[in-house]
């Protein structure tokens, strides 16, 4: 039977039954294609030979070269154990294997010149070698590229043996870029780079095959990704704002009360450019926290108001959905325009008249959470929605937003925890990035500290004050479900501590977490937007969007059990006026390595583009998405941390063969037509992201 590249693994010469099995459950790896598609993740000098009596310490690994002289099973009857002699031409050396050893027993060779490759271990005083790589010095020496190898990505349950595909890259491996794009881009041909990769010549041929393999792939996503976001933008039709109109205008002139920042107005541009064209328009803004995303959503709200159409606002709270109904209410109050909300605890009687007033047209604006998009909610002609904060909602709400109305409302996504560019660029593919990239003047960089519990006095009297000054205070709790008892205990002894440290009648302390009655929560969370209260002890709850201009201060307790995301959260409820503010980090005395490297980043930093950085490099990508997102795509050779420059270039590329070319049908670009129909059978996740 002949092999070809989607053979089943099982078919390949050394790879038996057992072992296929193996390299399906741990690495996903089916045909031989797969094989061929597992890429060394790092390459390994093997030019240098040592002497045995080198040796110094267990350290890295060494090779040798020379004549195994003896080898024995060992273990009684069950012998469990392979010892070996090797011999250097001046000292000796035992080789070990535990597993494996009959089979082994067979194929060693005795008294013929061999390499051997190891890690030194010291075995009552003496050296020895476990489980070492040998190869015969003959084919050591008819290797491409001396003694450059290929190192392969394991698992515990499977070693690399065999994992080298070098031998399975056949000639059926077919072309699937351009010339022009290879010519341009300098990569080498398909087939030469997949023998490279496996078979290296050089380090510096070696990287630009794995680069010219990984930009492929990562191609071909953006390609994907770029022509689903034209069927859902450019392809769909999309209702018209053909004007801006007299609510726009009037509350820009009349009841702004600040300048826009110039990031501000660029993106209300984009915006306002995408409402026009008659198009669907499905856009990202991503903007750190406090950079000023609500403006931007309600101004972009009239521009629908003003074309007869209604619009809506969905958070993911309870308590954001109230104050953004609150604050829009009083910022349009001299309008006539009418703003409602709905959440999960609006009753009855309150409803009805609302849910009238949508189906009639005669509410122009809805803010709420996601109660907004239950089935009983029926606009009469909802033309532009957002959603806020848009992590915490899965891709299933954002399509239920769409069937609101038909042709679907424009959408606006908006996001306070900055994703790394590249990652937007896969996980938000196919949607239109804004960015708020500038701060509204007059902020401070929000100073940050970290703190042990030796320094807890020293911090109270920080807080006293800033409390005397005026100022206001939270004072965080984590909150994990797994340990929650312990940790409600720890909130209730932090918040009972606190008031004895600041008791009434002059200081009023509250509290909200998420066992509360939302009316309760209410209640304190009024008292703390009113100044009524100086401290808020809190979990996070108070995580995203709360705004109260005179908190100053924001304590995070046992912050080595935060994440930084959380954490640059966290921080932002404060910063929000013209007072200098602070965070401080409090911490037991130890935690491990991952939290001082989210602490010193938040001390270094107020950035959330660049924390968004160290983040997806502490958790992968993955993780940073948040637990509502769908799956990121699965790619079998790049890497989307590793790779994030080639991605830069692949979405580069993706975007111009399709300015040139919408529907890839030109004669130049028959080769990506031909793959592209193949890998969107191959991948169908590819195209249900986001
Ligand atoms: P976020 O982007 O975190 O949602 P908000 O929209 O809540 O930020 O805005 C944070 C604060 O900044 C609010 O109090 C808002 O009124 C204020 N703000 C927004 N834009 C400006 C601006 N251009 N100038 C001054 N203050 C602004
Ligand atoms: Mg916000």
């Amino acid at each position: 039977m002949s092999i070809n590249l989607d053979s089943p693994i099982a078919y390949l010469k050394g790879v038996g039954p057992k072992r296929a099995e193996l390299l399906k459950e741990e690495l996903g790896i089916f045909t031989v294609f797969d094989l061929v598609q597992h890429l060394p993740f790092r390459y390994e000098d093997r030019s240098i030979f040592y002497s045995i009596s080198d040796i110094e310490v267990e350290s890295t690994a060494f090779q040798f070269r020379g004549k195994i002289v003896k080898k024995a099973l060992l273990g009684g009857k069950r012998a469990s154990r392979l010892v070996a002699v090797f011999n250097d031409g001046e000292d000796s050396l035992e080789l070990v294997w535990f597993k494996g050893a009959n089979r082994i027993l067979k194929q060693l060779p005795l008294n013929v010149e061999v390499v051997v490759y190891g890690k030194p271990s010291n075995y009552g005083g003496k050296w020895q070698l476990a489980h070492p790589e040998i190869e015969m010095v003959e084919a050591y020496e008819n290797r491409r590229g001396g003694g450059f190898y290929p190192v392969y990505s394991t698992t515990e349950k499977l070693s690399s043996r065999g994992l080298n595909s070098a031998g399975a890259v056949k000639g059926d491996i077919g072309e699937t870029l351009p010339d022009h794009l290879l010519s341009e881009l300098r990569l080498p041909k398909r087939r030469e780079a997949f023998e490279e990769v496996h078979s290296p010549s050089s380090p510096l041929e070696a990287d630009k095959a794995l680069k010219r393999l990984r930009f492929e792939e990562l191609l071909y996503l953006q390609l994907v990704l770029l022509q689903h976001k034209k069927t859902v933008t450019v392809d769909l039709q999309g209702v018209k704002f053909g004007q801006v109109g007299e609510m726009f205008n009037e509350f820009f002139s009349k009841h702004l009360q600040f300048e826009l920042t110039g990031a501000q107005k660029r993106v209300l541009r984009e915006i306002r450019a995408d409402m026009n064209t008659g198009h669907h328009m499905n856009r990202l803004l991503q903007g750190d926290v406090g950079s000023g995303k609500t403006i931007v959503a309600l101004m972009s709200a009239l521009l629908a108001i003003d074309n007869g159409f209604q619009a809506c606002i969905m958070a993911p709270t309870e308590i954001l959905a109230r104050q953004h109904a609150e604050g829009i209410s009083d910022l349009l109050k001299e309008m006539d325009i009418r703003v409602e909300i709905i959440t999960g605890s609006t009753k009855k009687k309150d409803r009805t008249p609302i849910l009238e007033g949508l189906a009639d047209g005669s509410v122009d604006l809805l803010i709420g959470t996601h109660a907004l998009i239950e089935p009983s909610v029926v606009f009469k002609n909802l033309g532009f929605a957002v959603i806020d904060e848009q992590h915490r909602f899965g891709v299933a709400q954002r399509s239920k937003l769409w069937a609101k109305a038909n042709p679907p409302p424009h959408v606006l996504v908006m996001t306070a925890t900055p994703i790394p560019r590249t990652l937007a660029m896969t996980a938000y593919g196919d949607l239109d990035t804004s960015v708020l990239d500038e701060l509204p003047p007059g902020r401070k960089e929000i100073k940050t500290v970290h703190r042990t519990d030796a320094g807890r006095l020293k911090v109270m009297a920080f807080v006293e004050k800033q409390i005397t000054e005026g100022r206001q205070v939270y004072m965080v709790f984590p909150l994990i479900e797994e340990s929650a008892t312990m940790d409600y205990k720890d909130l209730m002894d932090g918040y009972e501590s606190v008031s004895r440290r600041f008791p009434l009648p002059k200081y009023r302390i509250g509290i909200v977490h998420g066992k509360m009655k939302p009316a309760d929560k209410d209640i304190e969370m009024k008292r703390f937007v009113s100044g009524e209260s100086q401290i808020l002890v809190a979990t996070t709850v108070i995580e995203v969007g709360v705004n109260v201009s005179n908190a100053t201060l924001m304590i995070i307790e046992s912050s080595e059990r935060f994440g930084l995301s959380q954490m640059h959260q966290l921080r932002g409820r404060v910063g929000r006026g013209g007072d200098q503010s602070y965070c401080i980090l409090m911490t037991k005395d130890e935690f491990s390595k991952e939290a001082r490297r989210r602490l010193e980043t938040m001390c270094r930093t107020n950035d959330g583009f660049v924390i968004a950085e160290v983040d997806m490099e502490i958790r992968g990508p993955g993780d940073i998405l948040g637990t509502q997102q769908s799956g990121l795509p699965d790619l079998k050779m790049a890497d989307l941390l590793r790779d994030r420059d080639l991605m830069t270039t692949a979405r580069y590329m993706a975007q111009r063969v399709l300015e040139d070319d919408p529907s890839i049908e030109l004669p130049i670009h028959k080769t990506l037509r031909v793959n592209l129909d193949r890998i969107k059978k191959d991948r169908p996740n590819w195209s249900r992201i986001s």
